[in-house]
């Protein structure tokens, strides 16, 4: 065992200062939720951070993807095209909204679903694609928007990955009907907990503001059947502080993943993530894809060398959603051969902000040490 425990992960956190200064109206104010002056603040900042008419914060990215699928009215048991190499998330709120997924194959060269293979699993009972910009890797939105518009589909991205990333410079909250973010503590920016849905329509913007607060639209009426999944005042001014530090949260993100490229790339076995053409990347993850064949060492391998040596890799996206326990006998991960495969090979590698670049180069001796001549 050597040296302290590396995360996968680490929140990046504002100065204690500013974040009491950030907070110290509420002691006046006594309004902590509800639509509170913070959560009016982070909105119109997020807004036009992401050059986008309407955003729509949320306790969480979970529950903004489960509304926003409520607020559509998509007709129960309808079929979602999806992706099953993503977080649990995604397929769950699918589930858990009455939908039926239908899994498509993802691309190996940037695991974003296979645009090419969308069409065939259309039937009469698709009524949207929710597609994920995993790993802060941009979908094809051309395509999928052509697809969509062809089908009447709707399209909800769920890009819990992409905040900071930008295709042909417009924010990845401006493609499809809708685009869920995160805002959980371990993305890129965070409110703690937390998450938006971003949207062009000002009616679907004003749904989700009253399905996420019960369904109230004044106070004498009620709307919808809906739940809470308000952001509070204290998780806003998170946020307000976060955004402040935003480009230099990226830069140093930036600066961690191109010393694990100078380490690691061009190493036979071993396959990083390439840049794709017109995406602004935001260094959110940096997954690695093990070719055991040629890199003499599997996956697994090299996730309990690293264990060994107190670093918590992640097997980030292992298993496929679709392999779940919960889903046992209702969906068949073979029939998505490329990210089944995938998901046996990758292994996302520590990256935060502050981690140091001799950290890095610790972790680059270790996997390297895994490869077997
Ligand atoms: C983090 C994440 C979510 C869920 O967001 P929470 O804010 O944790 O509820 C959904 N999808 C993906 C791909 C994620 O990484």
């Amino acid at each position: 065992m050597s040296d302290k425990i590396i995360m996968v992960t680490r929140s990046s956190m504002p100065d204690f200062e500013e974040y009491c200064r950030e907070i110290k109206d509420l002691w006046e104010s006594r309004w902590l939720t509800n639509n509170g002056t913070k959560h009016g603040i982070l909105e119109k900042q997020l807004e036009d951070y992401f050059g986008t008419p309407n955003v729509t914060l949320f306790t969480n990215g979970h529950l903004a993807l489960e509304n926003v699928l409520e607020a559509m009215d998509l007709p129960k048991g309808g079929e979602v095209i999806t992706t099953p190499f993503t977080f649990a998330s995604t397929t769950h709120a699918i589930v858990r909204s009455g939908l039926t997924p239908v899994f498509c194959d993802i691309k190996r060269s940037d695991y974003t679903i296979d645009e090419s293979l969308i069409e065939p699993l259309i039937t009469d009972k698709t009524c949207a694609i929710l597609p994920v910009h995993v790993y802060g890797k941009v979908c094809n939105v051309e395509e999928i928007q052509r697809i969509a518009e062809k089908h009447s589909l709707k399209v909800i991205y769920d890009a819990a990955h992409t905040f900071g990333v930008t295709y042909k410079g417009i924010s990845t909250a401006n493609f499809g009907d809708a685009a869920m973010f995160s805002f959980h503590a371990t993305k890129v920016f965070h409110t703690i907990e937390g998450g938006a849905i971003c949207c062009r329509d000002d009616n679907l913007a004003r749904r989700l503001c009253d399905i996420k607060n019960f369904g109230i639209h004044g106070p004498e009426s009620t709307l919808y059947i809906g739940g809470n999944a308000k952001m509070n005042e204290f998780q806003a001014a998170m946020g307000i502080c976060n955004l402040r530090h935003l480009d230099e949260e990226i830069a140093k993100r930036k600066n961690v993943v191109e010393r694990y490229c100078s380490r690691l790339s061009g190493v036979d076995g071993m396959d990083l993530c390439k840049d794709q053409p017109y995406v602004e990347n935001n260094y959110a993850y940096f997954p690695v894809i093990f070719n055991p064949e040629k890199f003499g060492s599997d996956r697994d391998d090299v996730f309990s060398a690293l264990a060994q040596n107190n670093i918590m890799a992640r097997k980030y996206f292992y298993p496929l959603t679709s392999a779940f326990e919960c889903y046992h006998g209702r969906f068949e991960p073979q029939k998505t051969p490329i990210a089944l495969r995938l998901s046996q090979r990758v292994l996302t590698l520590p990256l935060y902000s502050d981690l140091e670049l001799d950290c890095v180069d610790r972790i680059c001796d270790i996997v390297l040490r895994c490869k077997k001549q």
